[in-house]
């Protein structure tokens, strides 16, 4: 007996039309325990798999109706964890190997005997046990980097909230304090700062083994980038009483992830300060060609790392002395990082280190990196937003920011996607088409203004609300390119929450109908109405100009080709009046369109519908459809 049954009976369904075979089958499988389902035919097969969960197939591949092949691709759709074994004779072997490549277990020559098959059962068997056990541990490994990468974001904003006070404390912004506060406070604001470096590693980590963490990669001078890092850590150098220099005195022109490469080398630098006594720190940095890299060395003269405990330096939490009474900090965390990152700049870090004389850090990195894309990949954020769900996106370049407007919007029903760049912004928001934008304006590459510009230019995207969360005050030249409110940083929570509740009411109520057509008009009232939206209607482009004066329609359904004043002159007198801003324009025309025209018509109108070429009911009913999908989307 096989050693799998051992666990659970195993249900198998055997396809086959020898009645002979399947008869076998059913009497010799069951009788070694296993519980059998036959059919006679592919469909049978198929319908069989439809109501009952099965863990083997085992199918013929030549029958009459649909053959093998099928069958399989049927069972795989159906129950993608169940393992088949095609039955083969001679002339099908070509057909069994295409099988396996559809994802069949293994494939048996006919004819068979029953020994034969259960050994293949059995290491299908095993395999589909594997194959749950690493899809476990696999989902188990996701679940830990995601609750760690949610805890520390968690976690980040109380400890920003921490160190923010009690630095506002030692200001004494909130008055004098006695010398013992201060000195309690400063202890305060030590351990939270380094409880915050912590958290940031393991964000760091989870992203890093997540596959999250972005690079942005822009044109740099490796000068500019050592001079700076220099110049933070100098000050933790004179403390020790060490020496710290540089010979990057020429430039290196490097495309890279500047954020990035200062944390590799503040991370390389913290630690030789931290294990040094005596003597000091270098760092050297030369530029090596074919293929062109450059290659960065930051040598100390510290204690030195021991020829066998060089491969664990860069291992996760690994610190060499691990003892209670260890004499130096830290989290082990520091050189895994720092090694993920530069393999991330597609480079590499190794160590040479000697007891007693010091240890050298020699990182290579190409000159030019790749870039990889933001922390919330396009395709991935979306994920999660359930299509009744009103999405806020924000855009903001300060990841603080974003996980403060994230905590602002809890238990709001409101759902947050964050951008930390305009473009990735403008990305998302073709992607998700949110209720409301809320947009920085002070960000690297793509300023808010740009980003505002670009939303406002585009039809799609035009009447999403957009709400400046700025520290500059420009109103108005916000509220010219059209946004809905400017709100200044430090934002409050109720007045933010207040305002987006309020573009609630964005759904679009009133339809303006613009048409000579009579029986256009009606068959738009009648039936608008009755979905519950308030209809206007105006029969030529006089009336239409006075409608849209009186009260500002969500939507016009416009016929361009009317007497007197025609529906382009129309669109030209909506243009002029910064009052109809973010009205949604759909045009219908039985004329042919010039290129120019239709070009013109292309940048101010949602949809353009040529009546010629449908019917009335086609025209109402396509039109009937996109106002819907504005709904929707508004809704959201
Ligand atoms: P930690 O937060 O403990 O510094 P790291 O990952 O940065 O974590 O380093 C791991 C371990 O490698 C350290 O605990 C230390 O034992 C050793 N190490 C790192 N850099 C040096 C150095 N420059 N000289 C000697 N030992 C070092």
């Amino acid at each position: 007996m096989s050693k799998t049954m051992k666990d659970a009976t195993q249900n198998v369904l055997v396809i086959d039309d020898e009645t002979g075979l399947r008869d076998m089958l059913a009497f010799g499988l069951t009788d070694r325990g296993y519980r059998v389902v036959a059919a006679a035919s592919g469909e049978e097969g198929l319908e069989k798999a439809k109501h009952e969960k099965f863990d083997l197939v085992v199918s013929d591949i030549m029958m009459p109706g649909i053959g093998g092949v099928e069958v399989l691709k049927g069972i795989k759709e159906i129950q993608p964890e169940a393992e088949v074994i095609m039955a083969t004779g001679y002339a099908t072997l070509e057909t069994a190997v295409e099988s396996m490549k559809q994802g069949a277990f293994d494939y048996i020559p006919k004819p068979y005997g029953l020994d034969q098959l259960c050994v293949i059962f059995d290491k299908a068997l095993e395999r589909r046990s594997l194959r749950a056990k690493v899809g476990h541990l696999e989902e188990m490994n996701r679940l830990k980097s995601e609750f760690l990468a949610n805890m520390s974001h968690e976690l980040r904003t109380p400890m920003n909230a921490i160190i923010g006070y009690s630095s506002l404390l030692l200001d004494k912004v909130y008055g004098e304090i006695s010398p013992k506060q201060e000195q309690g406070i400063k202890r305060i604001d030590t351990n939270a700062k380094n409880l915050l470096q912590l958290i940031n590693n393991i964000l760091d980590l989870s992203k890093l083994a997540a596959g999250r963490m972005s690079l942005f990669v822009e044109p740099c001078d490796l000068k500019d980038i050592t001079e700076e890092v220099l110049g933070t850590m100098d000050c933790l150098a004179r403390e020790r009483k060490l020496t710290l220099t540089s010979d990057v005195s020429e430039p290196i022109l490097l495309r890279t992830d500047k954020t990035k490469l200062k944390q590799v080398l503040i991370n390389l630098i913290g630690n030789a300060i931290k294990f040094t006594h005596q003597g000091g720190v270098s760092i050297k940095a030369e530029a090596l060609t074919g293929p062109s890299r450059v290659r960065l060395y930051v040598q100390d003269t510290g204690i030195g790392i021991k020829d066998e405990d060089l491969p664990l330096v860069f291992e996760e939490f690994k610190q060499l002395d691990a003892s209670p009474t260890r004499e130096y900090g830290g989290t082990g965390l520091g050189l895994s990082i720092t090694k993920k990152i530069v393999e991330l700049f597609g480079g590499a870090i190794q160590v040479k280190s000697a007891v007693g004389v010091g240890s050298t850090f020699t990182v290579t990195l190409p000159m030019e990196s790749m870039a990889v894309p933001d922390e919330i990949p396009v395709s991935k954020a979306p994920e999660g937003v359930q299509n009744n769900q009103k999405v806020i996106l924000s855009i903001d370049d300060d990841p603080e920011v974003l996980a403060l407007l994230a905590d602002s919007l809890q238990g709001t029903g409101f759902k947050f996607v964050g951008a930390q760049s305009g473009q990735e912004g403008l990305a998302l928001a073709r992607q998700i088409h949110p209720h409301a934008v809320t947009l920085d304006i002070m960000m690297p590459h793509m300023d808010g203004w740009s980003v505002l510009q670009l939303l406002k230019n585009d039809p799609a995207l035009r009447s999403i609300p957009v709400f400046i969360i700025s520290i500059m005050e420009n109103k108005a030249l916000g509220f010219s390119l059209g946004v809905t409110d400017y709100i200044v940083k430090p934002f409050d929570r109720k007045e933010l929450l207040a305002k987006l509740k309020n573009c609630d009411k964005g759904a679009p109520h009133k339809v303006l109908v613009v048409d000579d057509d009579p029986a256009i008009t009606r068959l738009f009232e009648g039936d608008l109405k009755q979905e519950g939206y308030r209809v206007a209607i105006a029969h030529n482009g006089e009336e239409a100009l006075t409608e849209m004066s009186k009260e500002k329609p969500d939507i016009v359904f416009l016929d361009l080709m009317m007497p007197q004043i025609s529906g382009f002159e129309v669109l030209e007198a909506i243009d002029k009046d910064p009052s109809l801003d973010g009205m949604r324009v759909f045009a219908m025309t039985a004329k042919h369109l010039t290129p120019q025209e239709t070009q013109y018509l292309e940048q101010r109108v949602e949809m353009i519908v040529q009546k010629g070429s449908r019917s009335l009911e086609e025209i109402f009913s396509l039109l009937k459809e996109k106002l819907h999908a504005v709904k929707e989307a508004a809704a959201r």
